[in-house]
């Protein structure tokens, strides 16, 4: 490792998991197709490292072709026939419901099992990722009862006396695929699943190759609460195989894929040819603004959270500070300090705060871009490095003297890195945080609200937050302006990625 990107940070040792988990990591490879586990016809396994350790703790199946069209089939037969389809809305709504119970119930377990596979703590994953997950699946089991369409007036001319009764219903898209990434792997599959199934569509679930635990556990879940074999099919595997293969599959109706912008790009070109439904969850960039009156203390910790949470790894991190230059050095001063404080350890450890990132993939890339930034010029207020031990560690940075045109200001990192800038005039600051292909979210600090009702219409994000940032609710849309991607998840608009509208005509 370069010398320059050495830390002193002590990291204690991983705690051994508990016996739960420890039975669940010795669980053979397997896909779940049809409602059954089966082994990969490829016979070719992916291991699953402990991002705290470097260590193998299970492989998995690396799904090909061949088990991508084995359930493509069994979710299509799902789809058109037996049980699912003459189910009502309100029986999928129990089973939403059971599954979100035994979420509950297997809280610990799940929790754990995130964090080891991951690297986030267990403590994050049980106030945050388990039970977000839970909540998910309840909150849009209640929309499986709630679909609708219009009755519509209509002014069909041309046959005189003609009356025309006319109405739209929406109906499920059928055959989901849903490609998700590593950073929040249970969340992000209950995103995906749980709108799913409620408009009554049936799915196959792709995890990251780095994070298939929690997936495949809850498709264990998943069979216990009762749902009919082959309405969820689990395909662990690689991206540019089972992935791919998932997004040119003729038996497929719809992508659902959160991830980066450039597979994001690919994926889209290639749903193309077969005109598949595709909605894209894609990176961000976004800024954090802080006007001159802002509340400076709040906005501090606000920041810090806003880029730290999850090691950065968030999608919608506040990865871009602009704080005004009244502000500026009093608020980088906070958050750098912020940032020291942060303990860093394995998940297990309930003493850490902060664990390693998911990969050493991730930890190169993002002490690439560290040094990226340095040889462009940027300072480092504080970390930069990774300490020594085994284990993905990165710690929180915090880079200053940074130039718009830099890669650590224009690309998504990833990461714990925060790039600051400030800022004199507030009639050029929206103009500083549009300056980026990404559009999914942003946030402003200030107490003055004319300040805050003009600055916002003129962001193009999906998300502004107001004296907050990385807060979602199932029931408040979440997407993307720009190369951000496109469709919006949670809500409302979540069913309407899951359904298509049928106009209904009835000469009477
Ligand atoms: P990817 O976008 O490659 O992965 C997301 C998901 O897509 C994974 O399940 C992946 O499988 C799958 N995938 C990869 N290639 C294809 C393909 N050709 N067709 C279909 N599916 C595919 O993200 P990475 O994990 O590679 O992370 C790289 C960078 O992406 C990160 O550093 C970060 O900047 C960004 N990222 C952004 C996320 C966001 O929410 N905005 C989430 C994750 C990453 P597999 O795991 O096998 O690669």
């Amino acid at each position: 490792m370069n010398a320059s990107l050495a830390s002193q940070r002590e990291i204690a040792k991983q705690p051994e998991p508990s016996p739960a988990v420890a039975r669940f990591l010795k669980r053979g490879p397997r896909l779940l197709i049809g409602g059954e586990w089966v082994e990969s016809k490829s016979k070719q396994l992916v291991s699953v490292i402990d991002p705290a350790t470097g260590r193998e703790i299970a492989t998995v199946a690396d799904a090909d072709q061949a088990d991508v069209d084995r359930a493509v089939v069994a979710a299509r037969a799902a789809f058109e026939k037996g049980p699912w389809p003459e189910m009502t809305p309100a029986q999928r709504e129990v089973l939403l419901w059971r599954l979100s119970d035994l979420i509950e119930k297997n809280a610990d377990e799940l929790s754990e099992l995130e964090s080891v596979n991951n690297g986030k703590t267990k403590f994050m994953a049980s106030i945050i990722d388990v039970p977000g997950t839970r909540n998910y699946f309840r909150y849009m089991a209640g929309w499986a009862t709630k679909i609708t369409g219009d009755t519509i007036s209509t002014s069909i001319g041309g046959i005189p006396g003609a009356k025309f009764h006319t109405y739209t219903s929406r109906e499920p898209v059928g055959v989901c695929a849903q490609i998700v990434p590593w950073n929040f792997p249970l969340a992000m599959a209950a995103w995906k699943l749980a709108p799913a199934l409620a408009a009554g569509c049936t799915c196959i679930l792709k995890p990251a190759e780095q994070t298939p635990l929690t997936a495949l556990r809850l498709g264990e879940l998943i069979i216990e609460a009762g749902f009919p074999p082959g309405v969820v099919n689990i395909l662990t595997g690689l991206g540019e195989t089972a992935g791919a293969a998932l997004v040119a599959h003729p038996g497929v109706d719809k992508i659902a894929f959160t991830g980066s912008t450039s597979v994001g790009k690919l994926i889209n070109k290639s749903a193309t040819d077969t005109l598949k439904r595709v909605s894209l969850e894609l990176g961000g960039k976004s800024p954090v603004v802080i006007f001159p009156d802002a509340d400076v203390n709040a906005a501090i910790g606000g920041a810090s959270n806003a880029i730290f949470f999850n090691h950065g790894q968030v999608c919608c991190a506040g990865s871009r500070l602009y704080a005004h230059r009244s502000v500026f050095d009093q608020v980088v001063e906070g958050i750098s300090g912020a940032a020291r404080s942060i303990k860093l350890g394995p998940g297990l450890d309930p003493q850490t705060q902060m664990g390693p990132l998911v990969s050493k993939e991730q930890q190169d890339r993002v002490l690439g871009y560290i040094e990226s930034g340095r040889k462009q010029g940027a300072s480092v207020m504080t970390g930069g490095g990774a300490p020594s031990n085994p284990g993905y560690y990165v710690e929180p940075t915090v880079l200053v003297n940074v130039k718009p045109e830099m890669r650590v200001v224009r690309e998504e990192i990833f990461g714990p890195v925060l790039v600051a800038q400030r800022f004199d005039d507030i009639n050029e600051i929206a103009a500083m945080a549009n300056d980026t292909e990404y559009g999914l979210s942003a946030s402003v600090w200030s107490k003055d609200l004319s300040t805050v009702h003009r600055i916002v219409p003129k962001i193009r994000a999906g998300t502004v937050w107001v004296n907050c940032h990385n807060f979602v609710d199932p029931n408040m849309p979440f997407g993307g302006f720009k190369q951000s991607g496109f469709g919006r998840e949670h809500g409302r608009s979540a069913i309407e990625l899951y359904t298509e509208i049928k106009s209904v005509c009835m000469a009477i």
